[in-house]
């Protein structure tokens, strides 16, 4: 474990990429190949593959509680390091006592890991927790910490660890990659690579894969630039969601590939009904008829005919629940729309272009309610003959009720193709008479990427353009904001560093500014004044009128009247745009 935390500290001190993969690449190498898989699962950040599902459940609180105990400091002195760090991990190094020689392998640490995992309440996992850290040195103590909080800290993705085998054990990259995204288990990629198998790595169902991301375009123009067959399917205001689907056992991932399927009890029923093993990305939406939940004796066709997707606020009162009642099922119905097949029948479909993968979703789509009329891909329609009730009986639908749990609905993106400026500006604007946010459109021809944001998939919106953005420091407010932190000054991505973009201090609402204002308090790195830095977790998307130069921000970029659009809980920092999306804005605006 004490080169494992040496080897960290020598990647923490370089900014080169390079340097680091070199570095983590011969450390990988030097290893026995145990050691090596549990190294590079630890580089992730994390103490367990991504595809399992154990979880330490050990919380800042209980470090917290470790570390003074083994070090015998008080809250006050432990207070004062973290400021000066912001991290537990360093807490832990420059607060416990100095160990006599390390004892402590990488298996052992692993296993400790697994032993806290599986102990039962708190105090049963804060005792091994503490029987670990008491074997360890100082600088072990620090990356143990930051594994269990799950970041190291060290300018260190998990691309990097993946760049690291493929070097160190001369291996193409896209294939560590390729074999990571199936696996999610660095580890086993690892081995893999050792053996020069890498082409044996096989999906493993019910562990997400990455989605496939979308740029921005500013106009119908712009869009169309990019590739010759449009697809074009309306941008449903929801959240993104991965469904896989085995014999009769659904399970559904977010974004975050945190597993949602508890949120949304009546969605795996309707799905369990396909006759083939699959992966589907789609989006779950607020879903309304004129009247609530669809009639029971209502037919699927006539349900959707007279049924819309809500707006994000609807939806947000069913996110992050554990335990869903009927009531609330009832209140606010959902749907996944469903626009992509990621695998089908044994077979990967990754790497067939979208154009295949639609079509096989329509067959899948189908045998899920073989009556519902029907048109998919074959019925690619120009938008001028394309009238709303076209539009509702293009869906291919599956509902399903027990009487138990309301109706939910599996309903199949309705696409259309366009190829002219005109046609997208008619689509447009009737996704927008629907209530949809506007377009996403798609190269029939790609591949579908997962966790890239190429130019294959385009969202267009109305706003000039959002960005996402990361929340960095916060201040307190004026008049009846006073005793809130209702100021943001958010970042975007500059390679691996956040840099300020802009300070906007409207569009949440008072109960959304006061839970964030218990947030911001409780994860502040430093505090001047009415001023608090906070860890950059917060994700927010800003929309703003247009965009200038200034050296006010880091970023050499500002925007003119930034506004919050809306918390985005569904991302994660590194989700947020990059510079390079800002520059991109900043250079269209001006032709
Ligand atoms: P944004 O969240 O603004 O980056 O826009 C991209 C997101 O739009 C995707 O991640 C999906 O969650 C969502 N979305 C809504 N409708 C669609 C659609 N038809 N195809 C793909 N993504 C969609």
């Amino acid at each position: 474990m004490l080169h494992f935390a040496q080897t960290c500290d020598a990647i923490a001190a370089t900014t080169k990429k390079l340097e680091k993969t070199a570095i983590v690449g011969a450390y990988l190498r030097s290893l026995p190949l145990d050691e090596a898989a549990t190294a590079a699962i630890f580089l992730s950040g994390r103490p367990f593959p991504a595809y399992e599902e154990t979880t330490l459940q050990v919380g800042g609180s209980l470090l917290w509680r470790a570390i003074a105990e083994l070090s015998g400091k008080s809250e006050h002195e432990l207070t004062v390091i973290y400021r000066k760090y912001g991290d537990a991990g360093s807490v832990a190094a420059e607060a416990l006592p100095e160990r006599k020689g390390s004892s402590l392998s990488l298996t052992e640490v692993q296993q400790s890991f697994s032993g806290i995992a599986t102990a039962r309440g708190p105090s049963a996992k804060a005792f091994l927790l503490r029987q670990l850290l008491e074997r360890a040195t100082p600088l072990e103590a620090k990356y143990i910490v930051k594994i269990i909080s799950g970041d190291l800290r060290i300018g260190l993705k998990e691309s990097l660890v993946e760049e690291a085998i493929a070097r160190g054990f001369e291996v193409p990259l896209d294939q560590v990659k390729r074999a990571n995204m199936l696996l999610g288990d660095l580890g086993e990629s690892l081995r893999l690579a050792s053996a020069g198998k890498l082409a044996d790595a096989r999906l493993r169902l019910f562990h997400p894969i990455d989605f496939m991301l979308a740029s921005p375009v500013e106009s119908s123009e712009e869009a169309l630039s990019y590739f010759q067959n449009a697809s074009v399917e309306d941008k449903y205001d929801g959240i993104r969601a991965q469904a896989h689907i085995s014999q009769g056992e659904v399970r559904i991932f977010s974004r975050t590939r945190d597993e949602i399927t508890e949120s949304f009890p009546e969605l795996p029923g309707a799905l369990a009904g396909l006759p083939k093993d699959a992966i589907l990305d789609g989006e779950i939406v607020a879903w309304s008829g004129s009247a609530g939940a669809p009639a029971r004796d209502e037919s699927a066709k006539q349900a959707l005919a007279r049924g819309r997707a809500l707006p994000f606020s609807t939806l947000q009162q069913r996110l992050g629940r554990k335990k869903v009642s009927a009531k609330l099922m009832h209140d606010v119905p959902v749907a996944y729309m469903v626009f992509d097949a990621l695998y089908a029948d044994g077979e990967l479909l990754l790497d067939r272009s979208l154009y295949e993968r639609a079509k096989i979703l329509d067959k899948l789509m189908m045998s899920l309610e073989p009556s519902t009329a029907h048109v998919g891909t074959d019925a690619f329609v120009r938008p001028a003959e394309r009238s709303s009730a076209a539009h509702a009986s293009s869906q291919a639908l599956f509902a399903f009720a027990t009487p138990e749990l309301p109706l939910a609905q599996v309903l199949r993106t309705p696409v259309a193709t366009a190829s002219s400026p005109e046609d997208l500006e008619t689509l447009f604007t009737s996704a927008r008479d629907r209530g949809n946010e506007g377009l996403m459109i798609k190269d029939l021809d790609s591949l579908y990427t997962p966790g890239r944001r190429g130019k294959s998939w385009l969202k267009m919106k109305r706003e000039l353009a959002t960005l996402d953005v990361v929340v960095t420091a916060v201040e307190y407010g004026h008049g009846k904001r006073i005793g809130v932190l209702s100021d943001y000054t958010f970042a975007v991505w500059d390679g691996d560093r956040l840099v300020d973009i802009g300070k906007a201090y409207s569009g949440l609402t008072d109960a959304e500014i006061a839970e964030m204002t218990e947030w911001f308090l409780t994860h502040k790195t430093s505090e001047q004044r009415l001023r608090l830095e906070v860890e950059p977790k917060i994700v927010l998307e800003v929309a703003f009128n247009n965009m200038m130069r200034s050296t006010r921000h880091e970023s050499g970029y500002a925007l003119r009247f930034p506004r919050i659009v809306r918390l985005r809980p569904d991302k994660l920092p590194g989700d947020a745009d990059t510079i390079e999306t800002a520059r991109e804005i900043y250079d269209r605006q001006r032709h």
